[in-house]
């Protein structure tokens, strides 16, 4: 069925009992429709109405190499046709075994051991839970504390939440959470005039260092999302920062947990953010495009000491007793085996440089918008700030929703972009073609006409 009675029938059934994530769900009632959507094909979504998206920003940053594809459809139902899941204690699976060995192969060296969850926000929780551990049965239990960056995001259950600082997330939960240490966030859009990205990522070390200088007695680990603060408003930074926090860290004996749930898998240029800093952390927490976008999957990679600190008789009880239902269930593992496959066999980040290059180009004129205080880029991932004023780079008032205005817009020139506050972005899958790039920043551009005129 191609019609918009059918859209609408579904639209209606699932407001009647559906709730959705991240959403005022009054919104649905009238000025923004549902959309359901009946199947998707490489970049392109298609609804119900037949009306089809130009999926830029991958289906919330999760999907790397379009939708349906063939080389992972077809893994993920060769699985289906041998083992759907099975306990991963005290049993194991091919699938999981393929994954983490090619993790390991792929992660900066030195990242040896390989422990599944089935979600970002459990990866977060898993290495939270595991610093804390590692130091109480290496004898340190007054390490209890964690350090985390002012507008950092990981994840939305409780412990993921408290260890991330976006407010609109975080403030009404804050008396369930645990109490954390945040430090000023190296931010680039920040940055003075004339000043680099490297002088004021570095400059913005500065208070970290104090931190941990004063706190390292008492902090198990520092977490932060390697040069790209998605969840913030796509805000970057230069990986100098990183390169001193690494060395800062190892100093003091602190962990380091390296959150590239949204930014590993090629999304900054290098296959993890990490790489660019030259930098190995002692946990790295992987999800969203560890499966192409397919199933929920995550993976915490560690280090053998991390692991060694575990490794005891039963009865001294210092085993990680951490689990979920669903971990390493083989047919998302199937799905990760495939997508990493894709890297191993096609040159995915050479492609992706050239795709990046693109998008600069075809987004270079929106610099010069009276309403525009900068576009950055960072690899695969290219934002827009839409300002009230580009002179003081004031934002408009969050109550006006702008960023829906652009939203709307999009949608109905075909594009799903969905700004965050004013932020406009795309992050689209590595399958677009340079004319879908184009077609983007053309949308983005008459997007932020409609949403600066009035
Ligand atoms: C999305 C995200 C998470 C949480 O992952 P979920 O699978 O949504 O729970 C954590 N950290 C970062 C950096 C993310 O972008």
């Amino acid at each position: 069925m191609t019609n918009s009675n059918d859209r609408d029938r579904l639209a209606a059934r699932d407001l009647a009992h559906l709730w959705h994530p991240c959403t005022q769900m009054k919104d649905h009632e009238r000025e923004l429709p549902l959309i359901p959507i009946r199947s998707g094909s490489g970049v392109w979504l298609e609804g119900h109405d037949g009306a089809r998206y130009l999926d830029a920003i991958s289906s919330w940053w999760v999907n790397l190499f379009g939708h349906a594809n063939p080389r992972i459809n077809a893994a993920v139902a060769a699985q289906l046709g041998k083992l759907e899941h099975v306990i991963f204690a005290g049993f194991t699976h091919e699938p999981a075994v393929d994954v983490a060995e090619a993790l390991v192969r792929l992660a900066p060296a030195g990242l040896e051991r390989c422990f599944f969850a089935d979600n970002g926000s459990a990866a977060v929780e898993v290495a939270v839970k595991m610093s804390f551990h590692y130091w109480r049965n290496r004898g340190r239990a007054g390490k209890q504390r964690f350090i985390t960056l002012a507008n950092s995001y990981h994840g939305e259950t409780l412990g993921a939440l408290a260890v991330g600082n976006v407010a609109l997330y975080k403030d009404i939960y804050a008396p369930l959470l645990m109490d954390v240490i945040t430090a000023p966030s190296p931010d680039c859009f920040d940055r003075e005039a004339g000043e680099s990205w490297e002088e004021h990522s570095k400059r913005q070390f500065a208070p970290m260092r104090a931190l941990l200088e004063r706190h390292a007695h008492e902090t198990a680990a520092v977490i932060v999302e390697p040069l790209v603060q998605c969840a913030a408003g796509m805000r970057m930074h230069h990986p100098a920062y990183l390169t001193l926090l690494r060395e800062a860290c190892t100093d003091l004996g602190v962990h380091l947990i390296a959150d590239e749930i949204a930014v590993g898998f090629g999304r900054t240029g290098t296959l993890f953010a990490c790489e660019q800093a030259g930098i190995r952390p002692d946990f790295m927490c992987l999800s969203k495009g560890l499966t192409g976008g397919y199933l929920p999957l995550s993976a915490v990679l560690t280090t053998n000491d991390v692991y060694e600190a575990f490794y005891d008789e039963y009865a001294k009880l210092n085993a990680f007793l951490h689990s979920h239902s669903y971990t390493g269930n083989p047919l998302a593992c199937a799905a990760a085996r495939a997508t990493l496959g894709i890297f191993e066999s096609q040159p995915v980040i050479a492609r992706n440089r050239e795709l990046a290059a693109h998008m600069a180009r075809a987004t270079a004129s929106l610099a010069d918008h009276p309403h525009v205080a900068e576009v950055r880029q960072t690899g695969m991932i290219l934002a827009i700030e839409v300002v009230k004023d580009r002179g003081s780079r004031t934002p408009y008032d969050f109550r006006e929703r702008r960023g829906l205005v652009a939203y709307r817009h999009a949608l109905s020139r075909g594009v799903l972009l969905r700004p965050i506050g004013n932020v406009l972005y795309f992050m689209p899958p590595y399958v677009i073609t340079p004319d879908e790039i184009d077609l983007l920043a053309d949308v983005a551009r008459t997007a932020i006409e409609a949403m600066t005129c009035a």
